[in-house]
């Protein structure tokens, strides 16, 4: 059985006093929680100082995202080495604000997911498809491929160890989420592709998270979905008693 996952994108939010007090405030709230993996993926420069503040509790800390090279004369970069050095165990790459306003493609991911590894972080790939995509009925294609470029490469024992984050565009920050039934659709055919191409061990080991307008009073339903086995959330995250919340209804799964 797959441990559920529940991560929390603050993306540019919360000075480092702000992500500190979080941190001590999630940290009473999920304290005796031990059947769900609770993340916490603050910005770079909070990373150092959330790690320090969620040593010993229930909290490990995620990136947001690096770059794959591992040092150099790369201004604005991060390496997958500084952010483990940092205290981060899991990076997000791939994130659609990513891709859709830094211009991120599929091989730029599948080069950050390669470096993750190299640094000993468990990436955190993001893929989903955008409205129109689905609209016309794309939507399996656009995942196809995400899946075949962004971990092309990888070993069947790397792609268990990996978090894949189904966010469909449309539902990210929109308030309008996926139907149970269109979560449990895409990541049932996201668990077949990993089988199909890296085999039924890595398919079973690799944890399929959703992502999109995730609140408490949606997370049950859609986490408990077949093949669902967490969330990555957004703006729900950025409060810690909503975050704990969700937490609580993904729990009994183990
Ligand atoms: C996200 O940032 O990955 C996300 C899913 O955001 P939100 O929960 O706000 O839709």
């Amino acid at each position: 059985m797959r441990k559920p996952f529940i991560a929390g994108n603050w993306k540019m939010y919360k000075t480092v006093a702000d992500a500190v007090s979080y941190v001590d405030q999630l940290t009473g709230l999920v304290a005796d929680v031990t059947d769900v993996d609770v993340i916490a993926a603050p910005t770079f420069t909070a990373l150092y100082a959330v790690a320090q503040a969620a040593r010993g509790t229930r909290i490990q800390v995620s990136a947001q995202d690096l770059y794959w090279e591992r040092e150099g004369a790369f201004t604005g970069e991060i390496s997958g080495a500084m952010v483990r050095e940092a205290g981060a165990a899991f990076v997000i790459i791939g994130h659609s604000e990513r891709r859709t306003l830094f211009g991120e493609t599929d091989v730029h991911v599948n080069r950050k997911a390669a470096a993750a590894f190299t640094a000993g972080l468990t990436p955190i790939v993001c893929i989903g498809e955008t409205l129109a995509q689905r609209e016309a009925g794309d939507t399996f294609e656009v995942l196809d491929g995400q899946i075949r470029t962004g971990l092309d490469g990888f070993t069947g024992d790397q792609v268990g160890q990996l978090v894949i984050a189904y966010e469909p565009v449309w539902a990210i920050g929109t308030g309008r989420n996926a139907t149970p039934g269109q979560a449990a659709e895409a990541h049932g055919h996201i668990r077949t592709r990993v089988r199909q191409w890296f085999g039924g061990e890595p398919a079973e080991r690799c944890r399929v998270i959703y992502g999109g307008s995730v609140k408490p009073d949606n997370a049950r339903e859609l986490i408990t979905q077949p093949d669902v086995d967490g969330a990555l959330v957004g703006g729900a995250s950025l409060d810690p008693k909503a975050f704990a919340e969700i937490v609580a209804r993904s729990r009994g799964r183990v």
